[in-house]
C-alpha cells in the first residue's frame, strides 16, 4: 500500500458494501490506480503500467488537448440541445462526413447502451416489424432491450421470443473453418435459418445488430463477404442494419476510420460511444435523415446530457488529434508490427493456437493442444496474471474465456510495441 494511503483489503471492504457483495475486479489483488498518462497507469505505489486492455482512452490517457477542451468548454457554457449552438452542428457534421455523407442525421446519448437502445427502437418504427437477429456470444449493452440482442450478457438464460440469435463468423473454431470455400456466404446463410424462424413467430426482423470488430466472439478478422452478405438478406426481408461501433470505430482497426469499412458494407445506423470522447460520456446514432425524422415524429426523443456543449468539445478534441496525429494510418503500421510480433510468439509457444488482429485489436487464441483445439482458460487467467506482473494490462474474452484481449490506444508507438512484446514473452515463459 502506499505511504498512509488505504490498503488493498480496506479499500475491498468499503467497495462490497457499496457496489454489492461479490464485486467484480480485475486482478487478485486488485489494481487500485491513480493516474493515467498516454499509453501508461499508474498504481497507488507509482508503479507503471501499459495499458493494452481499455479501448475508451483512444487519444491516449488524460489526452490534453481533451482534457482542455473539457475544462474550457465547462467555464464557458454547458447546456442542452434545445438552444442553437454551433459547436452540436460541427460535431454532427464532421462524424456525418466521416460516414462519406451516408448517414449524416444524428441521435445524441450518452452511452453506447443507450445508442444501440435508440437505434433498435428507430428500425422498428421504421420498418415497423419486431424481429432481431444478433451474433451468439454478442455483446452490445445493459438497457433491457438491448440486453436481450447481448447473448454474452444472457449467459444461459433463453432469449425473448423476437430475438434469434446467428453464428458469428470464428474460421478458427466455429463449424466452417478456414478453408471452406465461400467462407463468408457459409456463415451468412444461417441468418436465413433465423429469418425462416421469425417468420414461423409471425415475426419479421427489423434489424440486425453486428459489432464490426466481433470482439466479444472472439476478436474474429474480417471475414470476406460475411456481413455484405448478411445484411443483404436481412434487407431483403425488410430490416435494417445496425453497425455497432462502440468497439470497432474511431480507427481501432486502423486503415479507416469505421470498422464496418473493413466489411464493404453502408449500414444504416452506426452506433457510437467508448472513445468518441476518451472517457468523457458520449453516445450517439448515426442514421439517414428520413429515419431520424421518422422516430421524431412519432416519439419525444430528447437526453438532456446528449449533445451539450461540454461533450460536444470533447468529441470534436477527439476528432481533431485522430486527424491532426494521423492516427489511423499510425495504427495500421504499429498494429502490423504488432500483429507480427505475436506471430513470432506463436510459432514459439504451442500454447497459442491462433494470432488473431486488424489494426489496434488483438485476440490471442490459448489452447491446450494445437490439434484438438481444447480451450485454456485457466492458462488465460494465470498469463493476464503475469502479464500484469511484467507491466502490461490486457484481458480475456470469448464463449471460453481463452483469448487474450489487447486494445491498446491508439498513439501506442513501435517503442511501445516492442515493450508490450516483450512483456508478452517474458510472460509466456514464465507460464
Ligand atoms: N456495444 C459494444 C460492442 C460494447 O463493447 C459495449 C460496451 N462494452 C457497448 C455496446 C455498451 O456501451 P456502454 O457500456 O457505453 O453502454
Amino acid at each position: 500500500a502506499p505511504v498512509g494511503g488505504p490498503s488493498v483489503t480496506t479499500l475491498m471492504a468499503r467497495r462490497k458494501k457499496v457496489l454489492g457483495s461479490r464485486p467484480y475486479v480485475f486482478y487478485d489483488p486488485p489494481l487500485h490506480l491513480v493516474r493515467g498518462e498516454g499509453v501508461w497507469l499508474f498504481d497507488a505505489e507509482g508503479r507503471r503500467y501499459m495499458d493494452l486492455y481499455n479501448n475508451v482512452p483512444i487519444v491516449g490517457h488524460c489526452n490534453p488537448r481533451v482534457a482542455d477542451a473539457i475544462a474550457t468548454q465547462t467555464r464557458i457554457l454547458n447546456t442542452n440541445t434545445r438552444y442553437l449552438g454551433e459547436q452540436l452542428l460541427d460535431y454532427a457534421e464532421r462524424l456525418g462526413a466521416l460516414t462519406g455523407g451516408a448517414l449524416t442525421a444524428c441521435a445524441f446519448v450518452n452511452s453506447g447502451s443507450e445508442a444501440n437502445d435508440i437505434a433498435w427502437r428507430m428500425a422498428r418504427a421504421w420498418t415497423g416489424q419486431q424481429g432481431a437477429l444478433t451474433q451468439e456470444f454478442a455483446y452490445h449493452g445493459i438497457t433491457e432491450a438491448i440486453d436481450a440482442l447481448s447473448p454474452s450478457a444472457l449467459r444461459n438464460a433463453t432469449p425473448p421470443v423476437h430475438v434469434r440469435t446467428i453464428l458469428a463468423p470464428d474460421g478458427y473454431r466455429g463449424p466452417f473453418r478456414h478453408g471452406t470455400p465461400d467462407l463468408g456466404r457459409r456463415y451468412a446463410e444461417d441468418a436465413d435459418r433465423a429469418i425462416r424462424s421469425l417468420a414461423q413467430a409471425g415475426l419479421k426482423p427489423a434489424a440486425v445488430i453486428t459489432d464490426s470488430a466481433f470482439l466479444t466472439n472472439g476478436v474474429l478478422d474480417p471475414c470476406p463477404g460475411y456481413v455484405a452478405e448478411l445484411f443483404a438478406r436481412v434487407r431483403a426481408a425488410g430490416g435494417l442494419c445496425i453497425a455497432d461501433e462502440v468497439q470497432s470505430g474511431f480507427g481501432r482497426m486502423g486503415q479507416h476510420f469505421w470498422g464496418y469499412q473493413h466489411h464493404g458494407v453502408t449500414p444504416d445506423f452506426v452506433t457510437i460511444g467508448k472513445p468518441a470522447g476518451n472517457g468523457h460520456p458520449i453516445g450517439v446514432v448515426l442514421t439517414r435523415p428520413e429515419i431520424l425524422d421518422h422516430f421524431i415524429e412519432q416519439t419525444a426523443f430528447f437526453s438532456t446530457f446528449g449533445g451539450n456543449n461540454v461533450s460536444c468539445a470533447a468529441g470534436i478534441a477527439v476528432l481533431d488529434e485522430i486527424r491532426d496525429r494521423n492516427l489511423v494510418a499510425r495504427a495500421t503500421g504499429t498494429g502490423n508490427r504488432f500483429k507480427a510480433g505475436l506471430k513470432q510468439l506463436a510459432d514459439q509457444f504451442p500454447l497459442v493456437g491462433d494470432v488473431r488482429g486488424t489494426g489496434l485489436v488483438f485476440g490471442l487464441e490459448l489452447v491446450l493442444d494445437r490439434e484438438t483445439r481444447a480451450p485454456a482458460p485457466v492458462e488465460t487467467s494465470r498469463l493476464l496474471e503475469l502479464m500484469r506482473d511484467e507491466g502490461a494490462l490486457a484481458g480475456s474474452e470469448g464463449v471460453h474465456g481463452n483469448i487474450v484481449k489487447m486494445r491498446p490506444p491508439l498513439v501506442f508507438d513501435t517503442q511501445d510495441c516492442d515493450a508490450a512484446l516483450a512483456a508478452l514473452r517474458r510472460s509466456l515463459e514464465r507460464l
